[in-house]
């Protein structure tokens, strides 16, 4: 990773410092805002960037979906109670960021702008339009180095050299030894006087309605730091999840078989070292086990995956993926509409679609097989899928979502041919009861564990005496991913050919 070009400290003048936030809504370990906190009156500010709210181009749905919106929307809140406690205050503006900076650099005659870089490409481009402007009003930056695990110029090897393979790169990461330590928040901050600090938006200002919660969800978010420490406590400490992290992470329902701390992570509200912090200091006073290690061993799939984005760019966003493999993707948008809302006829796909729309979230077990059905039993465009996803999940993250639905279509950092989950063995050993599907798809639950999962062997008579309003399945599960695998060889040449 290159260092950034201009380090914080290299002037003395004294004067407004600004520190522009993006996805690191929090006090604590922010480097940008501990910089600026020393220097005199701090202009934190957060600018509403009408393109996040857009449609996403293949399947035109809103790129930020009501349920990330509100969360994104209570963290500013939180974020601004904080800020005024330390002293200081959040600027909330409406607007482009390279067109609202520079100008209010100009207007208050800042001496400096902090920011935190980030990986993903789109917000590269607005960042590098933000210094084109930042520089004709004469106001120099500093970047400060993206929010990862590991510290990634001390890696022993530049992003442009990353390792394809997660091990390669996990291995280099744990010979950094121990993490770096997060730090507090600054004692205080002088906000700037006189300055409007404009209101948060509000959903229907964003063009969004308030999602309406549904009581089958296992656990609501709430956006900010305060929540986001709570949840941390609770999960890792009153109940002890933690030690039990590796055994229970696989499961489909319920608010603790893993953390949920990526919608927290995601908008910044916590940083991945707080969260490692917390795991080593339990490791020290309670237990020390294959659990505990395995939650840093996520938290470094995590950085792996900005780190692949930052290698790629992009390339991660092509059909063809980071292995330019040219798979005839299937375009047919009736289809991908039954698999996003939950009626394509195989049970464990629509519980889990449906779990995602009615909740924003979904865990990942169940965000690989739904994955894993769209592209290697319906062969539709991986893109759409992460698309659907950007647009629903609370944590949506560019890097994460992307990074893993390319490896999930078998184009991505995945170097073992074409793999796909078969659904039936998905639905045996995670759901095997149907808990789950009967949750989602309630037309299902006076089905036992023997057809809940295949109502379609159920005869035409019994379905209408159960009264079973379910559709049939689109495809048959062997023969589609046969087709598929068939199409993705063919695509590679032979699938051992990498
Ligand atoms: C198709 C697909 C799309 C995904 N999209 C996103 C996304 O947009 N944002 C996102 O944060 N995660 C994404 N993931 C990764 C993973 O599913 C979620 O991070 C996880 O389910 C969140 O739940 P948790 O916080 O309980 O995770 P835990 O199991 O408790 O893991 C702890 C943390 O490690 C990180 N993590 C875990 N697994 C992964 C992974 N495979 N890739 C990257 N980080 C990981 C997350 O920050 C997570 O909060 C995606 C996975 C798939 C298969």
């Amino acid at each position: 990773m290159q260092p950034a070009p201009q380090q914080p400290g290299d002037r003395d003048a004294a004067g407004p410092v600004a520190v522009w936030l993006r996805r690191d809504l929090r006090t604590a370990d922010h480097a940008p805002l501990r910089a600026a906190a020393e220097r005199g009156p701090v202009f934190c500010i957060y600018c509403i960037d009408p393109r996040e709210f857009g449609a996403t181009p293949l399947i035109g749905r809103p790129r930020t979906g009501a349920w990330r919106a509100r969360f994104l929307i209570e963290a500013l809140a939180d974020l601004r109670q904080a800020l005024r406690g330390l002293g200081g205050e959040l600027l909330v503006r409406r607007g482009r960021p390279e067109d609202v900076l520079p100008a209010m650099a100009r207007e208050f005659e800042w001496m400096r702008l902090y920011y935190h870089r980030h990986v993903g490409t789109e917000e590269a481009e607005v960042a590098a339009a933000v210094e084109a402007g930042m520089e004709r009003a004469n106001c120099p930056t500093a970047r400060f180095a993206p929010q990862t695990l590991v510290d990634v110029d001390a890696l022993p090897f530049a992003a442009r050299e990353l390792p394809e393979v997660f091990t390669r790169f996990r291995l280099a990461a744990e010979r950094q030894g121990p993490f770096a330590e997060p730090f507090a928040a600054p004692a205080a901050i002088t906000a700037p006087d006189g300055v409007d600090p404009g209101a948060l938006p509000s959903l229907v200002e964003l063009g969004l309605s308030e999602p309406e919660v549904d009581s089958r969800s296992a656990m609501t978010f709430t956006g900010g730091a305060t929540a986001g420490g709570e949840r941390l406590a609770q999960w890792i400490w009153r109940g002890e999840h933690l030690a039990r992290y590796k055994e229970t992470r696989n499961g489909l329902h319920g608010a603790d078989y893993s953390s949920r701390l990526a919608p927290w992570l995601a908008h910044g509200c916590l940083s991945p070292r707080l969260v490692q912090a917390e795991v080593a200091r339990f490791e020290r006073e309670r237990v020390r086990n294959d659990s505990t290690y395995w939650l840093t061993f996520e938290l470094l799939w995590r950085d792996f995956f900005q780190l692949v984005l930052c290698k790629h760019g992009a390339r991660l966003f092509w059909p063809s993926g980071l292995q330019g493999i040219t798979v005839p993707w299937s375009d047919d948008l009736a289809m991908f509409e039954r698999w996003r809302t939950g009626t394509t006829g195989i049970p464990l796909i629509d519980a889990s679609m449906r779990e995602l729309l009615a909740t924003g979230f979904l865990s990942n077990r169940a965000r690989q097989f739904v994955g894993s059905f769209l592209t290697k039993n319906l062969g539709i465009d991986w893109r759409f899928g992460a698309e659907w996803f950007e647009s629903q999940l609370i944590d949506y993250d560019v890097a994460a979502n992307w990074g893993n639905w390319c490896y999930v279509a078998g184009v991505g950092n995945d170097a073992r041919g074409f793999r796909y989950f078969n659904i039936a063995t998905q639905a045996h050993k995670y759901d095997r009861e149907g808990d789950h599907v009967k949750r989602w798809c309630p037309e299902l639950e006076l089905l036992g564990r023997d057809t809940v999962h295949t109502p379609w062997e159920i005869p035409e008579l019994e379905r209408r005496m159960f009264r079973i309003d379910y559709p049939a399945p689109m495809v048959d599960l062997e023969s589609s991913v046969e087709r598929w695998r068939a199409a993705w060889e063919a695509a590679v040449g032979t699938s051992d050919q990498r």
